[in-house]
């Protein structure tokens, strides 16, 4: 009946869904647990008209031109550059930390000899991971880090992770390095622009092709069973000779038979409001203050001319399978403990010619958009182009 099924239609199951339909010829199902498509990418219009991102803002950039045209096969895209602000001392001061941060913070004479000091050890433009900035051997540059340390990253990663800056990979700070600019931008890659129709209707594109049939609201555990001693799979109680591509949890998959791996969840909480605009940028970060971590409000994205705005707040939660308020595992904890049952899985994993594993959730990896459709691209061609 159908040569592969792919469970996820997040990017990573869409992508080969959509090279494995189209340029293959194959007949794909793709299932997913939720009632929707997109994965975590899934936009939609609350009933006041707003697109908004139902689990989470969600900002495309890449500097990857290859993934830009591919995904420019099933959208337009519509301009934007990301800000965000972060409220301190009563400031609201541009992130990632720039000289200009620094000089609403800081007093003139500090803030132009610290500017000074940055620029000559570092050079203008330059991003320095603040877990770097903080080893730095200088006393003025080691009074500024620990401030920038203090101030934006302690308390909001001990919200986000539940834990310090320094316990978990320096690559989750790393994406918000202290940047020796005036750019206020969060990011600075060529592509930055939102889908025209949203998100959710790039999936639709890309998913509409007469060999792509779509199994919505059904988890892959209910349906589908193997058997990890032979490889043997079973689909709807009947043999399945194909290939299985799995988007989701490793350790789910692998019946957590080297333990559970730890994620980190997510509380939404959405409001519409009877303003035109509520908040100067897309995203507000509170690192010292509230429980949430950010408020982003959703017109700024989509750019719609309509009365009233919507915002949400995210609140961040221990992660817990059988609570369903709090079973989205929208993170992957990286620590080096959580690195090594990772990687006895995916060495597991490795002895099933037939299963291939794809995705933030199934590799474990904190991948952006734009990383995880590169990614897919890359395993069409290394596993299934030929
Ligand atoms: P997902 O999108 O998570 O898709 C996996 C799918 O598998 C899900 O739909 C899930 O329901 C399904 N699934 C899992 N288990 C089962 C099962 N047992 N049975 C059936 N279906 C199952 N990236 C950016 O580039 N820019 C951003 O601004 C950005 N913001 C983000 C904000 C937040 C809060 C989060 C959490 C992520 C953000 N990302 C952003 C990252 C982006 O969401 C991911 O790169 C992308 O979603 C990864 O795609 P994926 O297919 O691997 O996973
Ligand atoms: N971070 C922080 N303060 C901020 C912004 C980010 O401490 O104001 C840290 C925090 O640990 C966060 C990480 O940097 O988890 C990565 O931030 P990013 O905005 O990339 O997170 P995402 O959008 O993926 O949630």
């Amino acid at each position: 009946m159908f040569d592969t099924i792919i469970v996820g239609a997040g990017f990573a199951g869409s992508v080969l869904a959509e090279r494995l339909a189209t340029q293959k010829n194959k007949r794909i199902l793709v299932i997913d647990k939720r009632q929707h498509i997109g994965g975590n990418c899934y936009d939609c219009f609350d009933e006041q008209g707003v697109l908004i991102h139902k689990y989470g803002p969600h900002l495309f950039h890449t500097d990857n031109k290859p993934v830009f045209d591919y995904l420019s096969q099933f959208t337009q895209w519509q301009p934007y550059q990301h800000e965000v602000l972060a409220f301190i001392d009563g400031q609201k001061v541009p992130v990632p930390f720039n000289l200009n941060s620094l000089h609403s913070l800081l007093p003139k004479s500090l803030a132009d000899s610290l500017e000074l000091k940055l620029i000559e050890r570092f050079g203008y433009g330059v991003k320095v991971p603040i877990l770097e900035l903080r080893d730095i051997d200088d006393k003025e540059l080691k009074f500024l880090a620990d401030f920038i340390y203090e101030k934006i990253f302690v308390n909001y990663t001990a919200k986000q992770w539940g834990k310090k800056p320094e316990d978990i990979s320096p690559e989750v700070t790393g994406r918000v390095p202290v940047h020796i600019s005036r750019d206020n931008r969060y990011f600075q890659d060529k592509y930055q622009a939102i889908p025209a129709q949203g998100y959710t209707k790039v999936f639709t594109n890309m998913l509409d092709h007469p060999n792509i049939s779509l199994l919505l609201n059904t988890d892959f555990k209910d349906i589908f069973k193997i058997d990890f001693e032979t490889g043997a799979m079973q689909f709807m109680n009947a043999e399945f000779n194909g290939q299985l591509i799995f988007t989701g949890l490793v350790d789910e998959l692998f019946e957590s038979r080297f333990g559970e791996l730890p994620y980190r969840s997510l509380a939404f909480q959405f409001e519409h409001l009877a303003v035109d605009k509520f908040q100067e940028k897309t995203t507000i970060n509170y690192p010292n203050d509230y429980d949430y971590t950010r408020i982003t409000e959703f017109k700024h994205i989509s750019q719609q001319a309509i009365s009233g705005t919507s915002i949400v707040k995210e609140f961040p939660q221990d992660f817990e399978r059988n609570n369903p308020q709090k079973n989205i595992p929208y993170y992957p904890i990286f620590t080096a403990e959580n690195k090594e049952k990772l990687d006895r899985y995916l060495d597991f994993a490795e002895q099933f010619e037939n299963i291939t594993l794809v995705g933030r959730l199934a590799e474990n990896r904190y991948y952006d958009m734009d990383d995880i459709v590169a990614r897919a691209l890359q395993v069409f061609e290394d596993k299934f182009a030929d």
